[in-house]
């Protein structure tokens, strides 16, 4: 546990914050500690956001904090450009990680939570020339809602030779997108290391 928890003052900060604020820190700390749990961390180095109901700010994960010791009240907030604007621990932002989910923000209003990630599967299905089989009922999940450029609906993609990204109207439906992508992609590696001569592809109705 970090020292810089115990500086906290959770009460004050709830108290200086909307009530939607609040409840979105929750959800979002709940994502990132629900990540630790799923080994999505990349120990510190990926992010999750999550816009304040209202307004164009954003909250963040502290730079420097486990996923597992973050709350609700040691969010960062800050606005489009990744610029401080509220930091109860005061360890700031990874601003060059925001810089991804602000263009999300920006180009998708209707967005409120991003989440974006680089496990091991998510990174090597990034890798894959043949890019997200549609294998698995977990696969075939995601894809309906994946496009190649994240255009106007879609809600996941993946990043060449990077990691993956889940957009969500809730913290809670990013997260659910990013559980069935990121399962996807692991059936994928365990299923690849048969050789691709070996995989059976779905089709839509199978699916169904
Ligand atoms: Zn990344």
């Amino acid at each position: 546990m970090s020292a810089h928890l115990k500086t906290i003052g959770t009460a004050s900060l709830r108290e200086r914050v909307s009530k939607e604020e609040w409840q979105m820190r929750v959800d979002l700390a709940a994502a990132y500690q629900l990540a630790a749990i799923f080994k999505w961390t990349d120990l510190i180095y990926t992010h999750f956001s999550a816009r304040v109901p209202g307004t164009e700010d954003f909250l963040l994960n502290p730079y420097g904090l486990m996923f597992d010791e973050i709350t609700a009240s040691s969010l960062v907030k800050v606005d489009w450009e990744g610029k401080i604007k509220d930091d109860p621990v005061g360890m700031g932002v990874n601003e060059a990680g925001f810089i991804i989910h602000s263009c999300m923000h920006r180009a998708r209003p209707e967005i409120n939570c991003v989440i974006h990630t680089h496990t091991r599967a998510a990174v090597a299905v990034s890798a894959m020339k043949c890019g997200l089989l549609p294998i698995s009922q977990h696969a075939m999940r995601v894809q309906a809602r994946m496009a190649s450029d994240l255009g106007k609906k879609s809600k996941a993609m993946i990043l060449r030779n990077h990691g993956v990204l889940a957009l969500g109207e809730t913290v809670r439906e990013a997260f659910e997108i990013m559980y069935y992508l990121d399962c996807a992609c692991q059936i994928q590696v365990d299923a690849l290391a048969g050789g691709m001569h070996n995989v059976q592809l779905m089709s839509q109705e199978a699916a169904d």
